[in-house]
């Protein structure tokens, strides 16, 4: 069977070609947010069947393993130029499953592909064995570390950025030398399965990346399923449950949840620049992105004039469902609720609705909503928004802007505005990446590594740090030769351990 996602093209959605697994538990629609007709339909994947795929992918991760970082950069090269040459689809069933507008979608899968480059060409230099130097006691030992991989990672995703958030795990995962067993989100499940479609195209031999779709049961059953590492994106509510379900058997966890990302704007900041950011960073993808701005903190003295650019561009914007739209729907029904709350409540305690209010509610769609003075114990100040609204306070000085962009629970992302300031003022916020002077440029840069601190969860992907998190480091020490001085052997003579206690007061026991 084969169906036509919406929104323009033939996308080929052909959801006979599933995984190999056998769906047990029935089927579920995915649908397209902004008409609500069906994309495609998808089994619901049972315990006994997440088990299956599981055991399905390990089968082939000793060959995977084997093709050495060499024989995996060729595969996930072909990958990459696969995926480049089938952007269109991928981006049109990007588009149908979320409702985003499809350059978005486009841009998603550029900044997918930019990143399964880096991970491929970099997982050699980073996990590969090197030496160290083993050191005054042990100077007869060659020593080295390597990063192994740890065998099958379950890698559990979101819908909003469908492609480029599990990518983020699931590239570099499989550089590292491991087999994934991918669950996607319920409301992208094609997503998921194109990516294991196109992966398999290069990579015939082995059913090493697999796909699990349904609910949060199938997620869960993914993290009680053995496998040897699980990476979770999602809600920090879900990201508890999924810790809970791996402490079980204590399997590693790498946690990346939501955030309520804030933007200093400091007195000497661009403010064309500033408001410009502010407005992309908070409305674009309908403001579903975790790393989006969802408040701002601008100083006293330019907050007018600030709030009047982002206000004047605000007003321009529209959302819709046509492929060219400057914002998509909401693609998560129930958030619309969240949404319509955050600003009813912010506006009875007093905050203004510069732009929109609770009319620009419009299910599926919500027009940009700009909001001042907003009291900071609101909800749509502490809590996750997840829409195109912003909240804009102001501040005596950047320094208290910085005081009360920490003191939320959460610490994903965060952007200063600031000439003179603006590393300084960075390097105090309390949250895994910063961008000076532009906004969530640090995701788009393969080599940095991308994570939060508190309830946005801990683990990194991306770039190194994002590599090692898919490997286990081997230490291991090869003696070269005999020591004179041997401590470690019954043979040893009192002389032995007299003499080294006298060659480490001699070399560590001064200055
Ligand atoms: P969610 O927590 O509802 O679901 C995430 C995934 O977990 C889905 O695949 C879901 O089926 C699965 N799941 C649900 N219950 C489960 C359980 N008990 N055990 C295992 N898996 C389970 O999140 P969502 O609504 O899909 O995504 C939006 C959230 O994701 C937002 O909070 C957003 O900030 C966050 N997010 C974070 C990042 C990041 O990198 N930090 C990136 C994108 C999105």
């Amino acid at each position: 069977m084969t169906q036509t996602a919406s929104g323009g093209a033939e996308t080929s959605v052909d959801v006979t070609a599933t995984s190999e697994v056998t769906p047990t538990t029935g089927s579920f629609d995915s649908l397209d947010p902004r008409t609500g007709e069906v994309v495609g339909t998808h089994p619901i994947h049972d315990e006994s069947a997440v088990r299956e795929a599981v055991r399905l992918a390990r089968s082939g991760q000793q060959w995977w393993d084997e093709l050495g970082f060499a024989g995996r950069k060729r595969r996930l090269d072909a990958w990459r130029r696969v995926l480049v040459s089938r952007l269109d689809e991928g981006a049109e069933l990007v588009s149908a499953e979320t409702g985003k507008p499809l350059d978005d979608a486009r841009l998603e899968l550029v900044l997918v592909v930019d990143h399964l480059h880096w991970a491929a060409a970099n997982a050699a230099k980073v996990l590969g064995r090197r030496g160290v130097s083993s050191g005054v006691l042990m100077a007869n030992q060659a020593a080295s570390v390597e990063y192994r991989p740890f065998g099958v990672v379950g890698v559990i995703g979101p819908w909003n950025y469908p492609a480029f958030t599990p990518m983020g795990s699931i590239a570099y995962a499989l550089a590292a030398g491991n087999a994934v067993v991918f669950k996607p989100s319920e409301l992208t499940p094609g997503v998921g399965e194109w990516l294991r479609r196109t992966f398999a195209e290069v990579v015939p031999e082995h059913p090493l990346f697999q796909v699990v779709t349904g609910f949060g049961d199938t997620g869960a059953a993914l993290c009680r399923a053995h496998v040897d590492k699980v990476a979770f994106t999602g809600s920090t509510e879900t990201g508890k449950r999924v810790m809970a379900a791996c402490s079980e058997s204590l399997t590693p966890v790498l946690v990346e949840c939501g955030g309520k990302d804030a933007l200093i704007v400091d007195s000497d900041a661009d403010l064309h620049a500033a408001a410009e950011a502010a407005l992309w960073g908070a409305v674009s993808n309908a403001g579903q992105t975790c790393i989006g701005v969802e408040r701002v903190y601008v100083v006293d003295s330019v907050a007018d004039r600030f709030v009047q650019l982002v206000a004047d561009r605000a007003e321009r914007l529209r959302p819709g469902g046509q492929p060219t739209a400057d914002l998509g729907p909401i693609t998560m029904g129930s958030q619309v609720e969240v949404i319509r709350e955050h600003i009813a409540d912010a506006v009875r305690r007093g905050g203004t609705a510069v732009v929109g209010g609770t009319d620009s509610v419009r299910p599926p769609f919500v027009d940009p909503v700009v909001l001042t003075d907003v009291p900071e114990d609101s909800p749509a100040v502490t809590e996750e928004t997840f829409g195109p609204t912003i909240v804009i306070n102001r501040v005596r000085t950047a320094d208290e802007g910085i005081a009360r962009a920490n003191a939320g629970r959460y610490g994903l992302g965060g952007t200063v505005f600031s000439r003179a300031r603006g590393l300084e003022l960075a390097r105090r916020m309390r949250s895994g990446m910063v961008a000076v002077n532009s906004v969530i440029a640090f995701a788009a840069v393969p080599a940095l590594p991308f994570g939060g601190v508190g309830d946005s969860g801990f683990g990194r992907i991306h770039g190194a740090e994002g590599l090692r998190e898919f490997g286990r480091p081997q230490a291991v020490t090869r003696a070269r030769f005999r020591m004179p001085l041997n401590p470690m052997s019954f043979g040893r003579s009192p002389r032995t351990v007299r003499r080294l206690v006298a060659l480490m007061r001699l070399l560590r026991g001064r200055r």
